[in-house]
């Protein structure tokens, strides 16, 4: 049996650089993890299956899970005769702009990896994870980096600051495809990318939060007033960012010290949002 621990993503920007012919965008974005993840548990099983189960009664155990997805699509390449017992513990937040899906289909492609003794390199490993979803390369990297193209040109950069991060998400989940079809290029605004790299390199917490930005912000806040409200409450107390994850709706706020990181989370009522308090993994 093998365990995966499968992390979640915000980003600490994102670009809609330009829509490409066969109509997905280019991003330029800066992605990183916190320690917010999923549990998956890998079992060879003799018989030829793929059984999927999670303790989220509404996600799928069939091939419209991501998980089962992935398995399939590996046990067809290598035509790998025996089976899959996978069990998916889900903690981060579903359709919240976090990943959560990607993040399990990069574990299944290293779980079954290792399981198999497949020897991919981590080459393989994106071009299968490109397949599966945009943010898969990102997730299977894992680290602090700059993601560009369709999510699949990835370059390492150092950590990030130490901080902590408030991520909040409502009741309610986002579609990506949505938020991409109400994209408009000629008003959105554009991140300055180049200068959060920057200050990340040069290891600048106060300068990596001026520069974040995300060009979605403003197509979610249109279609779903409550997220801005929620950038707006986590900006009223004081954090050193509050910026919007992915197409959203989770908004995500930095601060430097724990304390303070609880204090935000015990502010927002639970009953309304699901609110975590987490560092980021860098
Ligand atoms: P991203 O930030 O990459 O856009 P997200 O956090 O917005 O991702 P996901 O949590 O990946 O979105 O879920 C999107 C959809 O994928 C949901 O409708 C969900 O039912 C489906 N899905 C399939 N498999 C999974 C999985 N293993 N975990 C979460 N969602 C899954």
């Amino acid at each position: 049996m093998i365990t995966e621990n499968a992390f979640a993503k915000i980003n600490l920007a994102l670009d809609v650089v330009s829509k490409r012919s066969d109509n997905y965008h280019n991003l330029r974005m800066v992605m990183t993890t916190v320690d917010l993840y999923d549990r998956l548990t890998f079992e060879v099983l003799d018989e030829d299956t793929i059984v999927l189960s999670s303790n989220r009664y509404f996600l799928p155990t069939d091939e419209r899970n991501i998980v089962y997805k992935t398995a399939k699509l590996i046990k067809d390449m290598y035509a790998i005769k025996a089976g899959l017992k996978i069990h998916i513990h889900k903690s981060i937040p579903v359709a919240a702009g976090l990943a959560g899906g990607s993040t399990d289909g990069a574990s299944t492609i290293k779980a079954l990896n290792e399981l198999f003794k497949l020897n991919m390199d981590m080459e393989k490993m994106k071009e299968i994870g490109k397949q599966i979803g945009s943010d898969v390369p990102f997730c299977l990297y894992g680290k602090t980096a700059l993601v560009e193209g369709v999510g699949d040109i990835i370059t390492p950069l150092p950590e990030v600051p130490r901080c902590w991060v408030v991520l909040v998400k409502p009741r309610f989940g986002v579609s990506t495809k949505e938020i991409f079809q109400n994209v408009n290029l000629e008003t959105i605004t554009h991140p300055d990318v180049d200068k959060v790299v920057n200050a990340i390199e040069k290891n600048d917490y106060y300068e990596m939060c001026k520069h974040a930005g995300n060009s979605l912000e403003s197509v979610t806040f249109r279609l779903y007033p409550e997220v801005e409200s929620i950038k707006q409450k986590l900006l009223a107390l004081g954090v050193d960012l509050a910026l919007m994850s992915g197409s959203g709706p989770t908004v995500y706020a930095l601060v430097r010290n724990e304390q303070r990181a609880k204090k935000i989370k015990n502010s927002f009522d639970k009953k309304h949002y699901e609110v975590y308090a987490v560092r980021i993994r860098g």
